[in-house]
């Protein structure tokens, strides 16, 4: 898989990585067009999950390289505080254009983690700016997914990412239980019909904390990398209902579903169903440039913002907000989606995506399928004593196989470029059932 006998594995300490594995085996990428990885050895890899769904637009676009290239050579860094360059408020104004109305005043960050925290920020000091400040209190759900920050992995509901950090982990968090369940809703076509009434489960919170104590709810409206948790048909609706009567912000964590997934600009657009913030990172840039945002709701932004007569009003931020060569891939990613009507493409090809999904459901060792827009969960049966062990050999045989997929558990998840056609998503599903039919 390494063509290059000069590196030293030993220095980098991979991210979510088995380190020791892997550089027995390394499994290197070292070029990438369209829809396609090139592999240590040589090989093309077929881009089965968007790098970490995030290549929205699929690899090597000369026009945010350009721009990247151009901005470097312009200003490279400038100071985000108490200084500012153009293309700062032009970009937030690019990424306001996407977002649900109203959602309109734009946060820069750098990644999916630093906008979740910044988002749980924004939610506390909203309630204080508004002489609420006993509102502490945040409200996640088990299973989701919100990065690696304390805020993050506290309000998240991964095990292994919180058990480590458990006694640093934030005071006041509650959680919502899982959407997840396959005796009612295996094999569901996009949104199960199961499940709305979990959503009350935020109704029994309120009545164990009191409403006067809660500031946000956040949730992942598809869950993706705790395996394709898709939301029962009228689960975020209820969801929103109940915030809003209890005066509760509403959280979406879109870090993975904003810019197109779903076939739409955001999954609020998809779902119906407008939240107060709305965090996101990956697409935003086409990942060609680390960067994150939150779109705030106006009245959020406004209470915040006009709460002090003078001074700064949020006592947060990064070196690298609004970066300049992350606003100017931003701004070149933008128009792409826009030019290229590159949500279209994914929304027109979601049906045939789901029946080449769900065309698995005969092969060896499936026992579920979920899907809705460009994404996909094939949940296999796990073998006797070793969770994710048939999972991680299919990663790796897919990988053999020319094709890259993610997995979470049992689940292998699918999440192409939204640049996919129909015949390389027939040719996707096929090298998976391929593998799944040769190991054991
Ligand atoms: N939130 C969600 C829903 C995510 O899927 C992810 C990453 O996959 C994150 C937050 C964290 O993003 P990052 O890895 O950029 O910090």
């Amino acid at each position: 898989m390494n063509a290059r006998t000069d590196l030293d594995l030993s220095h980098l300490w991979m991210p979510f990585t088995a380190n020791k594995q892997f550089k027995a085996q390394p499994r290197m990428l070292t070029a990438a067009k369209g829809m396609y990885y090139t592999s240590g050895d040589g090989r093309q890899v077929m881009d089965g999950t968007a790098g970490l769904w995030c290549v929205n637009a699929g690899h090597g676009r000369p026009e945010i390289a350009e721009a990247i290239a151009a901005q470097a050579q312009s200003l490279d860094y400038a100071p985000g505080f108490q200084l500012a360059h153009p293309g700062a408020f032009e970009a937030a104004t690019a990424v306001a254009a996407f977002m649900p109305e109203g959602l309109d005043r734009i946060f820069f960050t750098n990644s999916g983690s630093e906008s979740v925290d910044t988002a749980l920020k924004i939610a506390l000091a909203y309630h204080r700016a508004r002489g609420d400040g006993q509102r502490t209190r945040l409200i996640g759900r088990e299973r989701g997914y919100h990065g690696v920050g304390f805020g993050g992995i506290s309000v998240g509901g991964i095990v292994a990412n919180r058990k480590t950090f458990s006694g640093a982990l934030l005071p006041a968090v509650d959680h919502l239980p899982h959407t997840h369940n396959l005796e009612q809703n295996a094999f569901s076509r996009g949104q199960p019909a199961w499940g709305e009434h979990l959503a009350d489960e935020l109704e029994r919170l309120v009545t164990l904390h009191d409403a006067s104590t809660i500031a946000a709810v956040i949730v992942e409206p598809m869950a993706g990398s705790t395996g394709v948790l898709i939301p029962p048909k009228g689960y975020l609706q209820r969801l929103r209902e109940i915030t809003a009567k209890h005066g509760i912000l509403l959280i979406f964590d879109e870090v993975i579903t904003a810019f197109g997934r779903l076939g739409r600009n955001t999954a609020s657009e998809y779902f119906g169903v407008t939240p107060d913030l709305i965090t996101m990172a990956k697409g935003i840039s086409n990942a060609a440039v680390p960067a994150g945002a939150v779109a705030v709701k106006r009245e959020v932004h406004d209470a915040i913002v006009n709460g002090v007569a003078g001074g700064i009003e949020f006592f947060h931020g990064y070196t690298y907000s609004a970066h300049p060569l992350a606003t100017a891939a931003i701004v070149a990613t933008l128009n792409i989606y826009q030019r290229d009507q590159v949500f279209a493409n994914a929304d027109a090809l979601a049906k045939t995506f789901e029946d080449a999904a769900h065309a698995l459901k005969d092969a060896p060792h499936v026992a579920d399928i979920r899907n809705l827009g460009l994404v996909a969960g094939i949940e296999l049966r796990s073998r006797e004593g070793a969770i994710g062990a048939r999972a991680a050999e299919v990663f790796q045989k897919c990988f053999d196989h020319g094709l890259m997929v993610r997995y979470t558990g049992d689940t292998i998840a699918v999440s192409p470029p939204l640049i996919i056609n129909a015949e390389e998503i027939g040719e996707l599903f096929a090298r998976i059932r391929k593998v799944l039919t040769s190991v054991a």
